[in-house]
């Protein structure tokens, strides 16, 4: 048996030991908000967003990005479970401002064993065969983090699915520090269009 799996088990049954009134939580989220961030080992989002179970929606992926995948989460958080706000939260030193499509897809056309980066060239240490498909993924890289949530928050707010009533925060976290930060664009990409007709009066 593997050596995680058995850490894994092990975890488990202490958790569900003190597991106590958690069996009685509901469904939808009690605070009705969601957050889509990345799944980068050093985020913990329970821990940096306040969250205990039950609390809120957490959507993952490589980059916390606004795929078509993590849309058709967010869009069932909102309509069949009740989340009211949505965060996209990026961070520093993210693995997917490291590479680029090319470089990814040229790795696995390669080989498919776990490739190596010195600082600043990816290689691979065994050369055994690979596969093409790489070349036909969008693999959602990042140039710069603030510009990602902007254009992240963009993409949500512009969907057919989403409704305008749902406001979405841009925010950057900080792997040094704990610390988020707003990326103040991407919020006011992301505020609602609950009532455009007030703005047009000014206007
Ligand atoms: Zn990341």
């Amino acid at each position: 048996m593997s050596k995680v799996v058995d850490e894994v088990v092990a975890a488990n049954e202490a958790y569900a030991r003190g597991f106590g009134p958690r069996s009685g939580l509901a469904l939808p989220p009690a605070r009705q908000f969601a957050i889509l961030t990345c799944m980068d080992a050093r985020l913990d989002p329970a821990k940096y967003a306040g969250l205990a179970e039950g609390d809120a929606h957490v959507i993952r992926n490589a980059g916390g990005r606004a795929t078509d995948d993590a849309i058709r989460s967010l869009v069932i958080s909102h309509k069949l479970l009740g989340t009211r706000e949505w965060f996209v939260i990026h961070h520093t030193n993210c693995g997917m401002e490291l590479f680029t499509d090319e470089v990814i897809a040229d790795l696995l056309d390669d080989d498919l064993s776990t490739a190596s980066f010195d600082g600043h060239v990816w290689s691979n240490p065994h050369h055994e065969g690979g596969h093409a498909a790489g070349h036909f993924i969008k693999w959602h890289t990042i140039k710069n983090q603030e510009a990602s949530v902007v254009q992240d928050v963009r993409r949500i707010r512009e969907h057919s699915l989403v409704p305008a009533s749902v406001p979405i925060y841009g925010y950057v976290y900080d792997v040094k520090t704990g610390l988020l930060h707003e990326v103040k664009a991407a919020t006011e990409a992301g505020r609602t269009l609950a009532n455009p007709g007030a703005v047009a009066i000014k206007t």
